[in-house]
């Protein structure tokens, strides 16, 4: 096979869970699917990198630097909740019960997958704490052995700057992603949260 039909079905079939099959078939689903729609998506994917930013605050990832959450003064001050990645701090503004700022790690400590401290998010923190007067910093990674690890990191991390270091309680499911949680178990795993 060659020609367009086929090139596109080549770079559907590198993301996620497309496989060969479903890849041709969804090449050939473009092919009949509303031309309007199919030049939207074009240029929704084409223009992706030039539209999206990462904050240089908190790492979160959106249409503006800072994003709109650092961005927002009400949001100033008292807590910095420490999350592994953006769909975890959208799962925590949608249960609506974290009001503060965030820090987005963009991974978890695994050593054995080469990822170190080096390779976290981590090296603006403690300046974001004295800088932005921060009274508590609470680490939502997820509860497994890298997510314990992760929490412990950024706990010492922070040792001696004076500011409550906390751990969300474990009422989330060990070891699946807090993005996955509903909105009523992370409500209570932020309520019960303890000192670390
Ligand atoms: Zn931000």
């Amino acid at each position: 096979m060659s020609g367009a039909i086929a090139e596109l079905a080549d770079l559907l079939a590198r993301l996620p869970g497309i496989g060969r099959r479903s890849a041709t078939r969804l090449a050939f689903h473009l092919l009949k699917a509303n031309p309007e729609y199919v030049r939207r998506l074009g240029e929704s994917v084409g223009a992706l990198h030039d539209r999206v930013k990462r904050c240089a605050i908190c790492a979160n990832i959106g249409d503006d630097d800072p994003c709109a959450i650092c961005a927002d003064g009400a949001r100033a001050g008292r807590a910095i909740c420490v999350v592994e990645g953006v769909p975890d701090l959208w799962a925590i503004e949608e249960a609506g019960t974290f009001h503060g700022r965030y820090h987005v790690l963009h991974g978890l400590l695994k050593p054995i997958d080469g990822i170190g401290p080096a390779e976290l998010n981590l090296a603006t923190l403690a300046d974001r704490v004295a800088r932005e007067g921060v009274e508590e910093v609470i680490v939502a990674t997820r509860p497994s052995v890298e997510g314990e690890a992760t929490a412990l990191l950024v706990k010492q991390t922070l040792a001696g700057l004076g500011v409550r270091v906390t751990r969300i309680a474990s009422g989330v499911p060990h070891g699946s992603e807090l993005e996955y949680a509903d909105g009523r178990t992370l409500i209570r795993a932020l309520d019960d949260r303890r000192e670390l």
